[in-house]
């Protein structure tokens, strides 16, 4: 068994489901500190954050990833326990296998070569691990970044592991993400009976038309590096299951993916104008969970890493934005380049997760492809 393989199924079989590490910190924290890497946990809460930092020269890599996975979901439609990581069919099925405890030990490993090969190389390696990726993420990377900011040890580049590739490894990489906006509201009527429509004040009539004006909006166009910014409503809910009751409110809430084009700004200024001229009686709370973040075609990293998997995979990646928010996002805010490399993300949040074997081994080759450009 190659030791990737050996690293990833040993992280596997801990059931580190959001926010409990269950010691694969510790574990990997031991791994890297026989690399030469200076060890610091920053647990926040009850996540667990694992910094690790192997030399003083700039520039700094920082792999950043989670040790955190999400629920098993029906357990009934697994084939193999989900923390009993089982190969089938050349593939490596466990709750995380994607996303992504098979990038961290790929990483591992290939620090592990590159160090030996060039044990003194201009700049640093560094690893940010959370347990609070796929939760609320505010005790995780965050978290430790602001820690990491008061020490001025914010690294210059960092390579997020989570799957990021569609059909082959390394055919996407992640240059950048949109925004995302919550909007919760709670618009308000009186309640009555349905008889005396006179009597109450039925807020779902009210509502209808300045709902549907929001859903309408047109926001910008999508360009050459963003999609166009959407809004989705998520959840409306009115009424008591009676049919003869108007109710007193009408809630919900709609979330946007918005590219650098629209800010939060604009977004609550178009709204909340919306909901204002139909005369409605409101609450709005707005939750920013992310800016959105781009890093530039012409960042060393990025022109590394695409020119690296050009040239060991003889294809191009495409560089995307799309998708659903990152921890990248934290490392952004402190003008980290940042760029999302992992593998196949088909898998990800199911039943049966899984990864490759061989995409697995060619992940951590590439990973020390790329050490080698960029320090070497
Ligand atoms: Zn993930």
């Amino acid at each position: 068994m190659s030791s990737t393989l050996e690293l990833a199924k040993t992280l596997l079989s801990l059931p580190s489901i959001t926010p409990d590490d269950k010691g694969c910190q510790t574990l990997l924290a031991a791994r890297l500190a026989a690399l030469d890497f200076k060890i610091t946990h920053y647990p926040s809460g009850n996540v667990s954050n694992l910094w690790a930092k192997r030399g003083n020269q700039s520039p700094t890599l920082c792999f950043a990833g989670h040790t955190d996975v999400v629920p098993v979901g029906d357990e009934k439609a697994w084939l193999s326990p989900p923390f009993s990581p089982t190969i089938r069919d050349g593939k490596l099925y466990a709750r995380g296998a994607a996303d992504m405890k098979s990038s961290i030990a790929a990483m591992v490993t290939a620090c592990e070569r590159f160090i030996q090969q060039h044990p003194h190389f201009k700049g640093s390696l560094a690893f940010l691990i959370t347990s609070d990726e796929e939760g609320p993420a505010l005790d995780g990377t965050q978290a430790a970044l602001k820690a990491l900011k008061q020490i001025e040890q914010i690294p210059e580049w960092c390579l997020v592991g989570e799957a990021s590739s569609k059909d082959k490894l390394g055919d996407t990489i992640k240059v950048g993400r949109r925004g995302s906006l919550t909007g919760h509201f709670k618009i308000f009527g009186k309640q009555g009976h349905v008889a005396y429509p006179d009597l109450a004040k039925n807020p779902i009539h009210l509502s209808l038309r300045s709902l549907a004006a929001i859903a309408e909006i047109e926001w910008d166009d999508k360009d050459t590096i963003f999609p166009a910014t959407s809004l989705q409503f998520a959840n409306l809910h009115s009424g008591f299951g009676a049919n003869n009751v108007i109710p007193a409110m009408i809630e919900g809430n709609f979330n946007l993916r918005f590219s650098p084009k629209t800010t939060p700004e604009m977004i609550k200024q178009k709204i909340e104008g919306i909901l204002m001229a139909h005369g409605l009686t409101y609450e709005l709370q707005w939750v920013l969970s992310g800016k959105p973040f781009y890093t530039q075609d012409d960042s060393k990293l990025i022109q590394v890493i695409t020119n690296t998997i050009e040239k060991n995979m003889g294809y191009k990646p495409i560089h995307s934005t799309a998708g659903g928010t990152s921890d990248g996002r934290f490392f952004a805010e402190y003008d980290t380049e940042v760029v999302e490399l992992g593998p196949n993300n088909a898998s990800i949040h199911q039943v049966n997760e899984w990864i490759d074997l061989k995409e697995l081994e060619d992940l951590s080759n590439l990973y020390e492809a790329i050490l080698t450009d960029l320090f070497i």
